[in-house]
């Protein structure tokens, strides 16, 4: 069984996702996760993120993983490293380029092959499992998303203040909403759940009374 999670940053579906995938005792892939990684490789790779060619090339020679809830570049554990403000910054520069779709597409593709998954992403339920059982597309007004992400921003040891937050939210979901390889946006089959006045839990719950029988 797949269940694809959809949505834009701070929608909180990250959180829903890993909940129920516990819930339901299948295992959990974070695709934004996979993108953020590419965008590490990047970095440390010293390539221009608005270089296709040295992207493509980048994101086809990395060996990126998702085992376990562990993200993992080249071998080595990066998961404090994909949240950097940089990393963040220049994510959706990445994800927008044709090659790296490619290869992250297969990739997840792959994971779902082995086995029951709660998938979470942009483009899990309208691009990459179109035959998911479950599809859900998470949302939340801007206001309350950015307060989520200012939130653990800050429980983090950023300063960033609110109003950068949000810009730097509403930046990257107009990249994201925009590009033309697999823009985000619900699947025409996805059950739309705006979370703006939920709990994490009351999403969940509401989650599993719909998927369990
Ligand atoms: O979900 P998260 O904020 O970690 O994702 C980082 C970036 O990766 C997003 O802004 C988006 O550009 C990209 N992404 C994507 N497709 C996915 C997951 C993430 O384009 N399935």
């Amino acid at each position: 069984m797949i269940i694809t999670i959809d949505g834009p940053a701070g929608s909180g579906k990250s959180t829903v996702a890993k909940l129920l995938a516990e819930r339901l005792n299948v295992r959990f892939l974070d695709t934004g996760a996979m993108y953020r990684a590419v965008a590490l490789a990047v970095l440390q790779g010293g390539a221009e993120e608005s270089d296709a060619q040295a992207v493509g090339k980048i994101a086809g020679d990395a060996d990126i993983r998702f085992d376990d809830e562990t993200i993992t570049l080249n071998g080595n554990g990066v998961a404090a490293e994909i949240r950097t403000p940089e990393v963040t910054a220049i994510s959706s520069v990445v994800a927008a380029n044709t090659d790296v779709r490619t290869r992250l597409v297969e990739l997840q593709r792959a994971v779902g092959r082995q086995g029951s998954l709660v998938t979470e992403g942009r483009d899990q339920g309208s691009v990459v499992f179109p035959d998911a059982e479950f599809k859900f597309f998470v949302t939340a007004s801007v206001d309350a998303r950015a307060r989520r992400r200012h939130r653990e921003l800050i429980a983090g040891g950023s300063s960033l203040t609110l109003a950068t937050v949000r810009t730097q939210l509403q930046q990257r979901d107009a990249r994201d909403e925009n590009r033309q390889h697999a823009p985000m946006k619900p699947a025409t089959d996805a059950v739309i759940l705006d979370t703006s006045d939920m709990s994490i839990v009351q999403v969940v719950n509401a989650i599993t009374a719909m998927v369990e029988p």
